[in-house]
């Protein structure tokens, strides 16, 4: 049975299954519908949410698929996730033009980020070619000390619509590298995407009964996180909910690894270059809609250069083109839901009570009226405070704020409960290694957009912004795998 069964009509939305216990089923839940963000009277897809029961009864198929796939040698699960990074290399532009109508990012940033999720599946596709251990010398004539890395067992996969095949690649594929099968409970805001990396996993080779997808919200979430016999749980969402998350798994004594919000803050000092300064800032603040949980929404300025850089924002902000996704020429789309522009708006009205417009760009009637489109904004702080400094930002929306010196500003932009991304800008190497000494982030820019994209360094936030090992890299290592220490003596 296909995941997405062929639409009869044109017009008419596509119908996706769950998938567990190596078949693809509809969820015993609720019928969702999801729309295009662009023109929210279209419906792009429909599928019924997994409920408990069929949580478990995936979870238990898995435990079942547990063992034989742990025993499959390594080169041989690697093997599966090179053809999958081949697979979404090669539908990049498909899936990336269908990502942009369900998500509303940029078809660019759409494709890129199918690309990257190629990358990530290439990086643990290569994983068998690394070292599986370490080797040291015991106390004793003969003994040997040996470290090995074991799966860890059943794991959960929580994620955000935000990056819809991203987030679930660098989750998902280093699970099945190290051995572990998954199931994994995607956004219910995302779920053609889903679908689109489960296909490819799937004609990948990959054993149907290793990987479950679970569509559903929060009660699925939580059906999945909670269930006896899931041994690890990995989950990207907001501050809140990942809060509930780890809460649970700490009451069930279950390894728990959370990646959460972010406010992130950029400080630019009065020896940078402006002009490359708002361009990393434009990016930062407008890429992805503003949606992403590295987006900068703090820029901290110093005064002796604070107003030639706010001349250099208004223009670059009011130049930003608002439009649909899919169009090429656009800069910024659409937001993902009108919960979420409803939010959004509201910040926005309480926020600047505290603030001066730097730049509004505009959204044509044509668009507001049948998306969830908002207008590119930039304001300045009379004070450090409020609603723009201190709650996340999930939008298009990017606060300047002016500091005496450069130590104030890092001071500030320690000022707030999240540490996921940051970046300075600035020619000074003191200043550069005081930011690397001070500045309270999991991934810290010079001279770059906040971002964190590379899938061989870790990836993650300190404070509110995360819990637990770091996601990629080599920390991926140390999460779905727990160490076993052998004594060996052979003599
Ligand atoms: P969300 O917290 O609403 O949902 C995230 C996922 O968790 C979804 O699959 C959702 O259905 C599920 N969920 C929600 N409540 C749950 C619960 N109580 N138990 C189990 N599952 C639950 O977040 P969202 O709106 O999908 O994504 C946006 C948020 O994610 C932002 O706050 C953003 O900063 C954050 N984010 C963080 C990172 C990171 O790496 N730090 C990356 C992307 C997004």
């Amino acid at each position: 049975m296909a995941a997405v069964e062929v639409q009869r009509q044109p017009d008419e939305p596509a119908w996706v299954r769950a998938h567990w216990a190596g078949t693809w089923a509809d969820g015993g839940g609720a019928e969702v519908a999801t729309h295009n963000p662009a023109r929210h009277s279209e419906v792009l897809a429909r599928f019924r949410e997994a409920n408990a029961a069929d949580v478990d009864d995936a979870v238990r198929a898995l435990a079942q698929a547990r063992h034989p796939w742990a025993r499959r040698p390594i080169p041989d699960r690697c093997r599966i996730l090179k053809e999958t990074a081949r697979l979404l290399e090669q539908r990049a532009e498909r899936y990336g033009a269908e990502l942009s109508r369900e998500e509303g990012k940029v078809i660019g940033e759409a494709i890129g980020e199918v690309r990257r999720a190629a990358s990530i599946f290439a990086y643990y596709g290569a994983e068998a070619d690394r070292a599986q251990g370490q080797w040291f010398a015991g106390g004793t004539t003969g003994q040997n000390l040996l470290v090995v890395d074991r799966p860890v067992g059943v794991v959960a996969a929580v994620t955000p619509w935000n990056f819809p095949i991203a987030i679930p690649s660098w989750k998902i594929a280093p699970a099945l590298a190290f051995g572990n099968p998954v199931i994994w409970k995607p956004s219910p805001l995302t779920p053609l995407l889903s679908c689109r990396l489960l296909e490819c996993l799937l004609e990948a080779g990959l054993p149907p009964d290793v990987l479950a997808m679970m569509p559903g919200g929060a009660q699925t979430g939580m059906a999945v996180v909670t269930h006896p016999d899931v041994d690890a749980v990995t989950f990207t969402g907001s501050t809140a909910a990942g809060r509930v998350v780890v809460e649970r798994c700490a009451a069930l004594g279950r390894p728990v690894q959370a990646e959460t919000g972010g406010h992130n803050a950029v400080i630019v000092a009065a020896d940078a270059d402006l002009e490359r300064a708002v361009r990393a800032v434009v990016v930062g603040a407008f890429s992805g809609n503003g949606e992403k949980c590295t987006a900068t929404a703090r820029v901290i300025v110093e005064e002796s250069v604070a107003d030639r850089f706010r001349e250099l924002l208004a223009a670059a902000v009011a130049g930003l083109r608002v439009g649909p996704p899919t169009d090429p020429a656009t800069d910024v789309g659409p937001l993902i839901s009108a919960d979420a522009r409803g939010r959004l708006q509201e910040q926005v009205a309480t926020g600047l009570a505290d603030a001066t417009v730097v730049a509004e760009g505009t959204v044509r009637p044509e668009l507001a009226a049948t998306g969830w489109f908002v207008p590119p904004l930039a304001v300045e702080l009379s004070a450090p405070a409020g609603e723009f400094w201190h709650a996340e930002i999930f939008g298009p929306v990017v606060v300047m704020y002016r500091a005496a010196s450069f130590d104030a500003a890092l001071e500030l932009a320690n000022d707030s409960p999240f540490g996921l991304a940051g970046a300075v800008h600035t020619r000074r190497l003191d200043q550069v290694h005081a930011a690397v000494e001070r500045f309270e982030v999991g991934m810290l820019s010079i001279n770059e957009p906040t971002t964190g994209g590379y899938p061989y360094v870790p990836f993650g936030g300190w404070k509110a912004s995360g819990a637990g090992p770091k996601e990629q890299g080599a920390a991926a290592r140390e999460f779905y795998s727990r160490s076993m220490t052998v004594h060996l003596s052979l003599t």
